[in-house]
Parts: C-alpha cells; structure tokens; sequence
C-alpha cells in the first residue's frame, strides 16, 4: 500500500478546496452552553458543509439535541445535522422526531443505532423499533428525502466479527440511501487509507469523511477509545507523557499532533475532514487554517 508522508509546506502551498464539518454534544449546564455558542461563534466563520450534534443513545439528550439544532437554525446560516439514535425505542416514536426535525426545517440526519447499554450485556434489541441502522436509514427515507450521513469504522466496530462483515453491513446503510460516511476517530491515517480501499472494492463509493479528534486528554480518549473499539497507539501516550499538568503544552501537542495527521491525509488526497470538537473550537480552528480553512 502507498504511504503518503510528504511536507507541511505542501498543505500549506496546495490550494484545494476543502471542506469542513464540525460536530458538538448538547450542553448540559447554562455554562457549557456557553461554551458551545462561543464555538459556534467562531467556528461559523469557516463556511462548514454542515454542524452536527450528536443524541444519546436511547434518547438521553432528546430535549437538548432539539433545543441546540433549533437555535442553530433560529440563530445562524449554518446547516445543522441531527444526529439520532434507533436504539431503545420504538419505530414510532423515532418517525415522531424526524416528523418533527423535517417541520422546523432539518434537511440532514446523521442516523445511528447507538450503542448497546453497557450495564446490560445481554441486551435484546426492541421488536418494534429499528434494529440496526441500516433499517433507520431505510425509515427515514420512507419518511422525507433527508440527507443521511452514518458512521463507518476503520478499526471495525467492536461488536463485529471482523472488518468484512462491518463493512458489508456498512455497504447496507448505504444501499439504503446514506450519501456519506463519517467515521469513527483514528490516530493512524495508512489505518483510514486501508479502511476506504476495502471499502472501495467491496462497492462503496460515497465519500468516507475521516472523523478527527484532536486529543487534549489521552486518558478520557483511552476511554472513549476502549468503548468504541478506535486504537491508541504507543506513541500517543509517550508524546502526552507527563503533562497532565501542563495544560498549555498539552494543547500545543494536541494541534501538532492532529495537524499532522490531516497533513498525511490530505496528501493522500482527502478533501472532506469532520472534526469532533468537543464544543471547543481552538484546536480546530488553527487545524482548519493550518489545511487553508480560513
Ligand atoms: C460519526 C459518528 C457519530 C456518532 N454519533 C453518535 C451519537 O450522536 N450518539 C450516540 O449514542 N452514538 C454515536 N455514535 C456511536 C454509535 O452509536 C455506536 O458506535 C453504535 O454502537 C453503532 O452505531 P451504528 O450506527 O454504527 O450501528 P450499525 O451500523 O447498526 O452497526 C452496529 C453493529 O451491528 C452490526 N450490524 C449492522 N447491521 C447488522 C445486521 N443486519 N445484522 C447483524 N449485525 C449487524 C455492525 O457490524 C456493527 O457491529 C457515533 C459514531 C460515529 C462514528
């Protein structure tokens, strides 16, 4: 397989046009909420394709991920995706809330099925609802002709027996009518090269958006990483090593880091990065200026 390591310098002189996507969770607190709109704020200056915000599974966040994407349509020119999540309810109540999110003017979802609640390992999918995402997405399209976006996963998703059968369940989503693939984060890029030529082969051809999460706390990314299945490689925790107090170095190694790994990608030929905030929007903005976002 090409390896594409190359120079800043030719991110930097390389005039594609490139787009961007950012995705934010629902506040929960007055003062994250804050925080998220400070983002938006200056996040919004970049022209993103789309802002996302994610829903918790079973329906956790359902008031707060329908009050954000209601001020971002009220408040902003910015084209906001609802992200949603089957699991846990019934079909009805999930036509409910696309019914809904179509009335107040959502045109995007990003359709998921979420994850299985870890506090029940033995957990039975409802009869009555949509059990995989493919089948939400074939719903939603039953429903109105929303853009769909869903999750793809380099490393392959933890419940999967292998990488094949994923992606052949990922081919599913979109033979239902997903027009893009955003996937999981992922800290080496011949990980997300090799990931879209399997996909490739295997028949897949809407863009696969790579996912980034610039990392400013390895041990809450060891977590999330854990759960979804995304590897931490070795090198990660040596460059962090020792700097847990030490914010603002911390910060600066966050940016090199995942500037480094959207400058492989770009050579490489991605046009499309979606970047997982975590409603902060520093690191992504400098990331975005670094790729000639501005
Ligand atoms: C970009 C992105 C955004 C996300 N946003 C959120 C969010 O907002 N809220 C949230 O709670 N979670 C979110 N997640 C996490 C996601 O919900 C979990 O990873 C979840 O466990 C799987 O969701 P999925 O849509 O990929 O499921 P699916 O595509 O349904 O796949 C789930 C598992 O089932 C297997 N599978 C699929 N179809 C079948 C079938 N027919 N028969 C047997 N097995 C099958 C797959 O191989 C996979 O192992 C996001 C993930 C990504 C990458």
């Amino acid at each position: 397989m090409k390896t594409y390591t190359n120079k800043l310098e030719e991110v930097v002189l390389n005039t594609r046009e490139l787009s961007v996507s950012f995705e934010f969770f629902p506040p929960k607190t007055d003062e994250m909420e804050e925080q998220l709109w400070k983002a938006i704020s200056k996040l919004k200056s970049l022209k993103p394709n789309f802002v996302s915000v994610t829903y918790g599974a079973g329906g956790s966040t359902r008031e707060r991920t329908h009050h954000t994407i209601k001020r971002i349509i009220d408040e902003t020119d910015l084209k906001p995706a609802s992200h949603l999540t089957c699991i846990a309810a019934s079909k009805e109540e999930i036509n409910e809330i696309l019914r809904n999110y179509w009335k107040i003017g959502v045109r995007h979802i990003v359709a998921l099925r979420g994850d299985m609640p870890a506090s029940s390992p033995n957990y039975q999918l409802r009869k009555d609802g949509y059990q995989y995402a493919s089948e939400l997405v074939e719903g939603i399209k039953k429903i109105a002709d929303f853009e769909i976006s869903v999750a793809g996963y380099p490393e392959k998703h933890p419940e999967a027996k292998n990488i094949d059968e994923d992606i052949d369940y990922l081919k599913r989503k979109v033979d239902a009518g997903a027009s893009r693939i955003i996937t999981q984060f992922f800290f080496d890029a011949d990980v997300y090269f090799s990931f879209v030529e399997k996909c490739r082969k295997r028949g897949i051809n809407v863009p696969i958006v790579p996912g980034i999460l610039p990392v400013t706390n390895v041990k809450q990314t060891k977590h999330f990483a854990k759960m979804c299945g995304a590897k931490i490689p070795k090198w990660m925790d040596q460059i962090f090593e020792n700097l847990d107090e030490k914010q603002e170095t911390r910060h600066l190694i966050a940016g090199i880091v995942a500037t480094e790994l959207c400058r492989i990608l770009h050579n490489g030929g991605v046009n499309d990065f979606h970047f997982y905030t975590l409603n902060r929007a520093e690191l992504t903005s400098a990331i975005c200026h670094v790729l000639g976002v501005r």
